[in-house]
């Protein structure tokens, strides 16, 4: 890198975009007073701002999207190629890469048949809910309408995802919401005092807390409840992983009410927690819906997936003789060409790279350096994750485990820019506690980056907090 990426235009490219541009989760008040950041390059693992400020990206993009880093030409030249070629056709119709694409995950994923395009999470995770709504007045009468989502949880940023997000931070202000979304429980197992569920662990626990799943099922009715939606690792909540015991439970109780089950992937998706290419895979669980958005082309082109089973594929395509008896929905942009063609190849990066095993291999270590800075930092309450999406949650007493102050932890992130290195924070479940912070690099990270990052960690919790 040249460390001159704005010369010419640095000026107007900051006026503009402080005239002009409305950032994402942002406050811009700052910006009176402040330029914004921009970041103009990325290579590796790597990105550089306006200044030629590098940075050590540990949160792949902010908001773990790029799985396999920047500056990938090859998939650049596959967008190239493809849209050149073929750049859109709405999806009534097929494309190249989206045929091969469906068929490569269609491949990973044992038990799932038919891929529908879209370009969000959010979007992915709403035509699963339409999917649901549609089952329940095709098969059960116009019951089974409710769709259950789960404390801490977070599906999407519309307002029918919102209705099924678990976010007290993230909801307040836009409500009222879509009916029948019901929340059950959380089954973080720092905080299983907020279930009085102390005396229990391990798969007891895990037992328990799915458990309390059946009760609110139990509570609406049954024959009310069409589908459940769950994170596999709860991300913006906190980065919470179920105690053991929780998913088979889940499964079993699913099959026993008829309740369709709904995997939300984006985050988790495409390798990010490590050896399986499906968060859902470390649990040998069978869902109806899997939806997935950032790692499916690692940001190089915006799609999102949502992918089926052939039974519920052919509940919409039985029956033909009824007009109405299809999928009655569409994406405008599920019909790019860029996002199959990106997402193919990003795929063949991470099998030819070996970046599932990487992912586990420096999770581990992730995992192992953010502990040692448990015994150091009485600060870190807790550590938890899976794969390359860790958290480390702070709090100003261990036995109380009170959240940290955000005012402290958003130094923290600070100090640790401060060092080059961009870490964030998440647990977006009570209003100014954002007190876990997160870490998910891109799949390539090396030994050498992963210890950079808690070292800048470990210097910027002393700074904050002695
Ligand atoms: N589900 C989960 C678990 C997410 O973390 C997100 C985004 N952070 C979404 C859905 C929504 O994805 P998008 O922003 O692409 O709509």
């Amino acid at each position: 890198m040249d460390g001159n990426h704005l010369d010419n235009d640095l000026s107007r490219v900051i006026a503009a975009d402080k005239a002009n541009v409305w950032h994402h989760l942002f406050q811009h008040k700052v910006l009176e007073e402040n330029d914004p950041r921009i970041i103009v390059e990325g290579k590796g693992m790597r990105v550089w701002d306006q200044n030629g400020k590098e940075w050590l990206d540990a949160v792949s993009g902010g908001v773990w999207t790029v799985n396999v880093g920047y500056g990938r030409e090859s998939i650049a030249k596959a967008v190239h190629d493809q849209i050149l070629k073929m750049c859109y056709f709405a999806q009534a119709a097929g494309s190249v890469p989206g045929a091969l694409f469906a068929e490569k995950l269609i491949e990973k994923m044992p038990g799932m048949s038919r891929v529908y395009y879209v370009n969000s999470g959010s979007e992915a995770n709403e035509k699963a809910f339409k999917m649901v709504r549609q089952i329940a007045h095709k098969k059960y009468g116009g019951k089974k309408t409710k769709i259950l989502y789960r404390d801490r949880d977070y599906h999407g940023s519309t307002l029918a995802t919102m209705s099924a997000g678990g976010q007290q931070e993230r909801n307040m202000q836009y409500g009222p919401f879509a009916p029948d979304f019901i929340k059950v429980p959380h089954c973080m197992e720092y905080r299983k005092h907020e279930h009085g569920m102390e005396h229990l662990e391990g798969e007891e626990l895990g037992i328990a807390m799915a458990n309390l799943i059946e009760e609110v099922i139990l509570q609406e009715g049954p024959d009310t409840v069409g589908a459940l939606c769950l994170e596999p690792v709860t991300a913006g909540g906190g980065v919470i992983e179920a105690p053991e015991g929780y998913w088979p439970r889940v499964q079993e109780i699913c099959k026993q009410y008829d309740v369709l089950l709904h995997i939300d992937e984006v985050v988790c998706g495409i390798g990010r927690t490590g050896t399986e290419w499906f968060g859902y895979q470390h649990y040998g669980i069978k869902p109806d819906f899997v939806t997935m958005a950032k790692g499916v082309a690692s940001g190089y082109a915006a799609i999102a997936v949502m992918v089926t089973t052939e039974e519920v594929f052919n509940m919409f395509k039985d029956d033909a003789s009824d007009p109405m008896n299809y999928f009655r929905d569409i994406s405008t942009f599920g019909g790019c060409t860029a996002g199959p063609a990106a997402a193919l190849e990003n795929m063949r990066i991470i099998e030819d790279e070996g970046l599932l095993e990487n992912c586990t291999n420096m999770g581990a270590r992730l995992r192992g350096n953010l502990e040692a800075l448990m015994e150091k930092h009485a600060v870190i309450g807790d550590v938890r994750g899976k794969g390359l999406f860790m958290g480390a949650e702070l709090v100003s007493d261990r036995d109380t485990k009170e959240p940290a102050p955000e005012a402290k932890v958003q130094a923290v992130i600070a100090e640790c820019g401060a060092q080059g290195v961009i870490i964030g924070a998440t647990n977006r479940s009570v209003p100014g506690r954002n007190n876990t912070l997160c870490f998910s690099p891109a799949l390539i990270a090396t030994a050498d980056d992963i210890d950079k990052i808690t070292e800048a960690v470990d210097v910027a919790l002393t700074r904050v907090f002695g």
